[in-house]
């Protein structure tokens, strides 16, 4: 059974926020043996300052993950960030920022990889606590769905679908070990297509928006100038991003997740649907199998 985690010390950034484009201060402290991960708004007087990082709290999802307290204290494009707590076994955090939205960084996760193995993870005198699925549970939308099944080994599949030539057809399926979030999904960057990221400038949208924190695709082209970091980048970021938005449910997933087409809102609603039927999960201290599985140690990836 492997330990509940948290950080070893804090650690400080400053970057961007997406939409604001207003410059965030972020800070990630250790926080005590089943707090889970919470935001602490250092700016906000007068009201609640902190946010639960729940699946409960969503409070938006049309461009990034939001999430809110009961006074209207919100935190937004925090996926990036929870995928990367998941992905390097971090399960209580508290994070403190100064302004409404997690910095979007490069557009991946993988700064945020660095600043944990930075700041190092601590075992706690826990076990962690994890969701396992009993029964599969889908939601749909369209042409679109996502699926949570029973299964030993945490995995996370996705296929999509784009006109454009740089995107096309991609399917990725990963299961979840020692090192694999690092290797595999962390450096996989958001995109967006020229067209949308000009329509949102217009509507006061992305103001923070830039080939430096995107992949920016126009017709069949992509517009970065370095290209890619992996042929399927756009598809390892989609299943970055549900791996952010299923680490909202409070602990890591003992289940199969199986994504088509899906995005933020329906991540969402998924967890809904599955904490809507008792008789779908229990939350278990995963055994000696499962604790191979789940001991990411990004410091030991
Ligand atoms: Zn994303």
């Amino acid at each position: 059974v492997r330990s509940q985690q948290t950080l070893k010390d804090a650690i400080h950034c400053t970057g961007v926020g997406l939409h604001s484009g207003a410059r965030v201060s972020m800070t990630l402290r250790p926080a005590p043996v089943g707090a889970g991960v919470s935001f602490v708004r250092t700016d906000v007087a007068g009201r609640d300052r902190v946010v639960p990082a729940r699946w409960d709290a969503v409070a938006d999802t049309r461009l990034c993950t939001v999430v809110a307290n009961a006074d209207g204290v919100t935190v937004g494009t925090v996926e990036h960030l929870m995928a990367a707590l998941a992905g390097c076994g971090v399960d209580n955090c508290t994070v403190e920022l100064d302004g409404p939205e997690v910095p979007i960084m490069d557009g991946s996760s993988a700064p945020f990889v660095f600043l944990i193995e930075c700041a190092g993870v601590a075992e706690q005198d826990a076990p962690v606590m994890a969701l396992r699925v009993l029964k599969a549970v889908t939601v749909v939308d369209g042409g679109k769905s996502a699926a949570l099944v029973p299964s030993d080994e945490p995995s996370y599949s996705m296929e999509i679908e784009f006109a454009s030539a740089a995107v096309s057809r991609q399917r990725f399926r990963v299961a979840l070990g020692p090192g694999v979030f690092k290797r595999e999904l962390a450096r996989a960057r958001t995109f967006g297509f020229l067209h949308e990221v000009e329509a949102m400038r217009k509507a006061g949208l992305a103001l923070g928006g830039s080939l430096d924190n995107a992949i920016v695709v126009s017709g069949d082209r992509v517009l970065n100038d370095g290209g890619l970091r992996f042929a399927d980048e756009f598809v390892r970021h989609k299943v970055l991003d549900g791996i952010g938005d299923l680490h909202l449910a409070g602990g890591p997933i003992l289940g199969a997740f199986h994504g088509v087409k899906s995005g933020h809102a329906l991540n969402n609603r998924l967890l809904h649907a599955l904490f809507a039927d008792p008789s779908a999960w229990t939350w278990e201290a995963p055994g000696a199998i499962d604790a191979v599985a789940f001991a990411q140690h990004a410091a030991v990836a």
